[in-house]
């Protein structure tokens, strides 16, 4: 069941630049920076009264965001929701029809399990589950 909006993932090119902006102009705190190999991104979070911001910065050509920059330029790169079964919700969209992106949950960032639905079966919007790792 998704529990609520967990975090929006914005595509920027430099979290050093990017990262002063959202404390200076919006009076935000990062709270937290992370790099995820498996995605070849450096993270920085805010915490934004529950619901995240993750500004992703890419650490290689090949990374999905270098991708997406040079597509699309820096913006909103996708939308995630916090799910207590990440593997039943998996099931659930492509049982309706949904194109995966990853069949089976990965580590992602802040300790997490994640996985990505298509953005041409869900009308343009990137969409991520993530769920907290089973302890
Ligand atoms: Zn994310």
């Amino acid at each position: 069941m998704i529990k609520q909006i967990d975090h929006l993932g914005i595509a920027v090119r430099s979290l050093d630049e990017t990262v002063p902006v959202y404390e200076k102009a919006l009076g935000l705190r990062c709270e937290h920076r992370e790099e995820v190999p498996s995605q070849k991104v450096r993270t920085a979070f805010f915490d934004v009264g529950g619901v995240h911001l993750e500004l992703l910065e890419p650490t290689a050509p090949e990374s999905p965001i270098a991708k997406f920059l040079a597509d699309r330029g820096e913006g909103i790169h996708h939308l995630a929701f916090r799910t207590d079964d990440i593997t039943g919700q998996l099931e659930q969209a492509a049982g309706a029809g949904v194109r995966l992106i990853n069949e089976k949950p990965f580590d992602g960032a802040a300790g997490k399990l994640v996985a990505f639905l298509h953005p041409k079966s869900t009308h343009g919007v990137l969409t991520e589950l993530c769920a907290s790792k089973p302890v």
